[in-house]
């Protein structure tokens, strides 16, 4: 069946970053598309609702600088991007302790020598491991043996105190995952990424960077409030049953609803988090900084204060703090909150009764698992047949960069089947 003269040559399923990235790439090389969109916005799993002048991510998250394809797509100066320190504080036993970045931040690098994570051993690995990292390219990286994470800082030597106190809560961190299982082609990515740039966050919140692509994007190219049902190769069928007929067909969901429009295609599995914001009236770090739970007691992972960071995420006088908690706990919000409460006066004392409670959000589908083998084959096929695409984070190095490469690589691949 032939797309009639005024369907666009592509339908994109999905208005998050693959399929934005999708669409700018198709848009600069003459391809009409439209984006169908199930929610009520661009963004996907980057999104940031204000309330009450305050900006609440959807979850904590970061943008590396360094990730190369959002060095390519996105305007960074626009974005007015606000960094986090280069380093992690780390709450063990009733202590606080902050681990630098030694390149970075030489001096406070080196008063961390004389902390109880790892021996002094383990602080001489950390340095050969992060510039190792820094010279070797990320292409280098995805061919290096794939292991697990734990496996690999076994044989590269770290003792078991600083892979428990500082690795686990930082990995866990980065991939919602228990354990040290996740590939550790990943893991050597996700460092090098923290040490060739910045964690940092958009003045206007982590919904500004999908924003900033689709307000490049033709009028009317995205409709949203749309469910897609079922796809082929050149039919997109709508909730209601509307069908729309395109050339090609892009799946650029999360992976679990790829798996239900594309039959066939391996299971996604996902990792989920709880990021639960409180409101206080001072800022209890101090600092831009992210801490991290290095004792592995309690429901806390990390915890940051992101108006600390970028004092737009709340109205002058407020600081706004994110607490991280791996996982989709069963009990209600308000349950919730009395371990967590409890978990924070440990750290920061009665003064957390002053803290209001602000807003929960459960990310079911938070990443797709990374646990080794995951990346043997860090770039998946995005080609499904004919005229039938996918992209999305469950199909690259599932991240930020992830999402948005696949997005390129798919219109890549329509371009050169159009062409033939
Ligand atoms: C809490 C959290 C923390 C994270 N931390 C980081 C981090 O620090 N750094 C980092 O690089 N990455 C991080 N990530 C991962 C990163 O956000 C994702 O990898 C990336 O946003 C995935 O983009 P995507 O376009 O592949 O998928 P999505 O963002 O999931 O987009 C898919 C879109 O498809 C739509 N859709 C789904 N089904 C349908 C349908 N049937 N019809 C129409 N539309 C549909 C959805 O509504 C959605 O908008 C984090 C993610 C979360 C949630």
């Amino acid at each position: 069946m032939s797309a009639l003269r005024s369907d666009p040559d592509v339908v994109i399923v999905g208005g998050g970053l693959a399929g934005l990235a999708c669409a700018r790439h198709l848009q600069q090389n003459g391809i009409s598309f439209q984006i169908i969109e199930a929610s009520d916005g661009v963004g996907g799993r980057v999104r940031t609702d204000r309330v009450s002048g305050f900006l609440l991510d959807r979850g904590f998250q970061v943008l590396q600088t360094a990730y190369p394809e959002a060095q390519r797509v996105l305007d960074y100066t626009k974005l007015d991007l606000h960094a986090f320190f280069p380093g992690v504080l780390l709450r063990i036993d009733d202590h606080s302790y902050r681990v630098a970045d030694p390149v970075r931040k030489p001096l406070e690098a080196f008063e961390a020598l004389f902390t109880p994570i790892g021996t002094m051993r383990d602080k001489f690995r950390l340095l050969v491991l992060r510039q190792r990292l820094h010279r070797q390219s990320i292409d280098s990286i995805f061919k290096r043996e794939e292991r697990t994470a734990l496996d690999a800082l076994q044989k590269q030597g770290f003792s078991p105190t600083i892979v428990a106190t500082l690795f686990r809560p930082f990995l866990r961190g980065i991939f919602l995952e228990r354990g040290l299982k996740v590939s550790s082609r990943m893991f050597e990515f996700a460092f090098k990424m923290f040490c060739d740039g910045n964690a940092s966050l958009p003045a206007n919140g982590m919904g500004a960077i999908p924003d900033q692509l689709a307000s490049a994007l033709p009028p009317d190219s995205v409709r949203l409030n749309t469910k897609v049902m079922s796809v082929s190769p050149t039919i997109v069928t709508l909730e209601y049953g509307e069908r729309l007929k395109a050339r090609a067909v892009v799946v650029a969901t999360e992976g679990p609803e790829a798996c239900r429009l594309i039959p066939g295609l391996k299971p996604v599995v996902s990792c989920g988090t709880t990021c639960m914001y409180f409101v206080a009236d001072y800022d209890p770090l101090g600092s831009p900084i992210l801490a991290l739970n290095g004792d592995g007691s309690g429901l806390i992972n990390n915890l940051c204060v992101p108006s600390s960071v970028a004092p737009t995420y709340a109205p002058a006088g407020s600081s706004l703090i994110s607490v991280s908690i791996l996982g989709i706990p069963k009990e209600d919000n308000k349950t919730l909150e009395v371990p967590v409460r409890s978990q924070l006066k440990s750290w920061f004392g009665q003064k957390v009764d002053s803290w209001r409670s602000f807003r929960t959000y459960r990310i079911h589908h938070a990443l797709p698992s990374q646990a080794f083998p995951a990346l043997s084959q860090p770039q998946k096929p995005v080609r499904m047949q004919p005229g039938l695409y996918v992209c999305g984070d469950h199909r690259d190095i599932a991240s930020i960069h992830g999402a948005l490469v696949s997005g390129r690589r798919t219109a890549e691949a329509i371009l050169e089947d159009f062409a033939s």
